[in-house]
């Protein structure tokens, strides 16, 4: 966000980035349910007051801690305009939304099958549903038929603690062995009550023997098929909000037990009175409630829904239309898929932490009024007593008005006019539905238009071992210590370096200390640009301009900014912040620091020329300075520190202009002259390497070019392969010219390089003993580690693992210095 954010206001625009929070009802119960039970206290008989205070400050401390989080990170937000979902403003919009909705059609209040949390007693929504595979046990019992004939109708489940809700038997119409039981009375087991056969399409046959007890209240086929079977008794509750067995079809021996318990009482039961016919390990996909971990309980209950399919077709209608348009693309197809299936959404919560539901009750004669004030007077009977609604929304309910609520909505105020619709939403593509696609509806919804224009969804942060982080792992750090301990610009730096392609990426120590080398190394090549300087030098208001005779390298790395300029914008155009860090960390490392300095090192110091000297100088200032400006958004304390060091003009590199595409005119001659050059020290650096060429010897190479215009380039050049492959000289080679030394030889494009091997062989095999030793020494030290049977049985096995591979590296690496000792020179 705050990459974009800064990039906007370095072009120009009027940037606006609201910071705020949300109250996380539901989360924030837990959590503090959580604390306070370490404490011994019970949160649920706290008085109302004390538990909303003990809420509050729960709230109040964790703010605290994501603003001092931003504060750190450098995000340049305006915090006079910081919004949280509570605040009075949120609590009219909220309000307002509601009164909106319900005055059209769009909430209403049904009984309904929700997800209910019995250990959070509260009714969650889809999306926090968590499915996974578990192994449970499937129970096949006996409903013997009600008119005494021999036998009756197998029926499997894996709750039979529920049959005591059953209200009838269903097969499906055109199962042929159930055929004749349609119509027949069966007796619920244990407790004898009558319910009919019926036969319905919901049935698969391949499950048990093809025959499914209904339990309407608590499970959601079981409910589509009683509501297709009118004739049915209504179901009576069997279990209260904690999900312990209750009421009047309960009986007197199973009531007040949990499920668990009731479970095992039922299987009792049934094999004692010889209703038990199988029992047999079973896998299924059990739902979990994502806050609590409870398993949920299917719950016919009364809540509050806003009608979802009139608010998602303009959403669908605008993603298609590219009114939005959603980053990576491929997100679109997820987004459409769920946003064709969707459901009502369940906006009651029976939690504290809340706005609560804008709905009184006329106490005299139960009118329901929905009001943005509560009401004074009963528009029915005139009475003025009220009882509220019990319930309270769902923090996604405030959360989906954020794009105009933080503006003022439903004020009509100047930032809404100026700043709505807004222009890019940056978040996890985690919470697409629960907050992305409804924030899409409500803007559609309450203002007309869609409430941002572009979505781009990150990648996500994944540890070293390409694990997702959660609190459950305990593997995500916290961001406030991790600025504090490695610096904003680090942080901000490695989180979107080792990832270019915007996808997950594994974010730990390496990513950090690669972050933290390239900074040091764009401060250091600050610095060594801050040197060459004279005293007086001007800010660059331009490209130098280079005299028809200036050294290839100025034009090169003039060529290399351009392309990185423009690759580094059109990245961040395409919501790819990642491609921008990853071709400015190409840039500053390699082009700038490791060839054009290295090259220019005999200009810059003048000993080509004063004027050689002046292009060189104005060439780096030039692009050091651009690159500041490029690399700004990514990491601004660091540039803006070195901005300020090097000539520049303006009060802050935050508030400079963004550079400008067309500021350098192309010179692709510029890079196409410098390939054979850059090739040739590849070559001649890669034989140094395998032919382990110690570091301090300076050998004489040779390169034959493979045509006329490479032999030119490469004669113009010798002198910069010579030294940036550190050999003594490099000499050119006629086609068909005789080598004057014994050599090691590479060949490329652009012809062969030769490295000369007899003048270095006897410093070489020396230093070659002496790593041999280094070498030994560690393996030794390796094999002593891994013989250690204490070391290998407590360490982790990453560790262990790590040592075996180091030790094989060491013993190749070995092997290979023993090769080379043993060839002739
Ligand atoms: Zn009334």
């Amino acid at each position: 966000m705050d990459v974009l954010t800064r990039r906007a206001r370095m072009r120009g625009l009027a940037t606006l980035w609201v910071p705020g929070i949300d109250h996380a009802g539901l989360a924030t119960q837990v959590e503090v349910r959580r604390r306070l039970a370490r404490e011994g206290v019970r949160f649920d008989q706290l008085p109302r007051d004390e538990a909303l205070r003990a809420l509050a400050a729960w709230k109040d401390e964790h703010e605290l801690r994501i603003q001092e989080q931003m504060r750190a990170g450098g995000f340049s937000v305006d915090w006079s305009r910081y919004r949280y979902t509570m605040d009075p403003a949120s609590r009219r919009a909220t309000r307002e939304a509601f009164v909106g909705l319900y005055r059209a059609g769009l909430v209403y209040r049904g009984e309904r099958l929700v997800n209910w949390d019995p250990r959070l007693r509260t009714a969650i929504s889809d999306l926090e549903v968590v499915r996974s595979e578990e192994d449970d046990e499937l129970i096949v019992a006996r409903y013997r038929w009600a008119d005494g004939a021999p036998g009756g109708i197998d029926v499997a489940t894996v709750r039979p603690e529920t049959i005591f809700g059953d209200v009838a038997v269903a097969v499906h119409p055109d199962d042929d062995r159930h055929r004749a039981s349609v119509g027949r009375t069966v007796l619920v087991p244990l407790v004898d009550r009558k319910v009919p056969v019926v036969a319905d399409p919901a049935v698969d046959p391949s499950f048990g023997a093809g025959a499914l007890k209904v339990t309407p209240r608590h499970d959601a086929v079981d409910r589509e098929v009683f509501l297709r079977h009118p004739g049915l008794a209504t179901p009576e509750e069997i279990f209260d909000e904690e999900a312990r067995l209750v009421g009047p079809w309960v009986p007197e021996a199973f009531r007040g037990l949990s499920r668990e318990e009731g479970r095992a009482k039922a299987v009792e039961a049934l094999a004692a009175a010889g209703l038990l016919e199988r029992r047999e390990r079973y896998r299924h996909s059990v739902a979990r409630s994502e806050r609590s971990e409870a398993v949920i309980e299917p719950r016919l209950s009364t809540q509050w829904f806003v009608r979802m399919a009139p608010l998602a077709e303009p959403v669908v209608e605008g993603v298609r239309r590219r009114e939005i348009r959603i980053h990576p693309e491929r997100w679109s197809r997820t987004f459409f898929r769920w946003m064709e299936e969707i459901q009502d959404w369940c906006i009651s919560r029976q939690v504290v932490w809340g706005h609560p539901i804008p709905v009184d009750y006329c106490v005299a004669c139960g009118t329901a009024v929905a009001s943005v004030e509560p009401p004074t007077e009963c528009p029915s009977c005139h009475a003025r007593e009220f009882r509220p609604d019990p319930d309270v929304l769902d923090t996604w309910f405030t959360s989906w008005l954020w794009p105009f609520a933080a503006l003022g909505w439903p004020e009509r105020t100047g930032d809404l006019e100026r700043y709505y619709p807004t222009s890019v939403l940056v978040t996890g593509r985690d919470i697409m539905f629960f907050w992305v696609a409804r924030m899409m509806m409500a803007g559609y919804r309450f203002t007309g238009n869609a409430p941002f224009s572009d979505v781009y969804f990150t990648g996500m942060m994944r540890d070293e071992r390409g694990r997702r982080m959660s609190k459950h792992l305990g593997n995500s750090p916290d961001p406030g210590v991790v600025i504090r301990e490695r610096g904003a610009d680090t942080v901000r730096f490695a989180v979107l370096f080792p990832n270019p392609t915007d996808e997950d990426g594994p974010f730990g120590d390496a990513a950090l200390d690669g972050a933290r080398n390239f900074l040091t190394k764009l401060w250091n090549l600050a610095r060594f640009t801050l040197l060459q300087l004279p005293p007086g030098t001007p800010a660059p208001a331009g490209p130098p301009e280079l005299s028809p005779a200036s050294a290839l390298a100025n034009r090169w790395v003039l060529e290399r900014y351009r392309r990185t300029a423009e690759e580094v914008d059109a990245a961040l155009g395409e919501f790819a912040p990642s491609r921008a860090a990853t071709a400015l960390h190409g840039f500053v490392w390699h082009d700038i620091a490791d060839r054009f300095v290295e090259i220019s090192r005999d200009a810059l110091a003048g000993r080509t020329g004063e004027p050689a000297r002046r292009e060189s100088q104005a060439s780096l200032l030039f692009v050091v300075e651009r690159t500041l400006r490029l690399l700004h958004p990514v990491a601004p304390h660091v540039t803006e520190e070195l901005w300020h060091a090097l000539p520049h003009d303006g009060e802050l590199l935050a508030l400079a202009a963004w550079p400008q595409p067309g500021e350098v005119s192309a010179d692709p001659l510029a890079v196409v002259e410098m390939e054979p050059v850059l090739e040739a020290v590849r070559l001649l650096r890669n034989v140094r390497s395998e032919e382990e060429v110690p570091a301090d010897a300076t050998p004489r190479g040779w390169v034959r070019p493979a045509g006329p215009e490479t032999a030119r380039i490469l004669s113009a050049q010798a002198g910069t392969i010579a030294r940036l492959a550190r050999l003594s000289e490099v000499g050119l080679l006629g086609p068909t010219e005789p080598l004057p030394a014994p050599v090691s030889s590479r060949v490329a494009p652009l012809g062969e390089c030769y490295l000369e091997r007899a003048a270095t062989s006897a410093v070489r095999s020396e230093a070659l003993q002496r790593e041999r030793e280094r070498l030994a020494g560690l393996a030794s030290k390796a094999r002593a580690r891994l013989a250690d049977p204490e070391f290998v049985r407590a360490a982790p096995p990453e560790v262990v693992e790590e040592h075996r591979r180091k030790e094989a590296e060491l013993a190749e690496r070995i092997r290979k210095i023993d090769q080379h000792l043993s060839e002739p020179a």
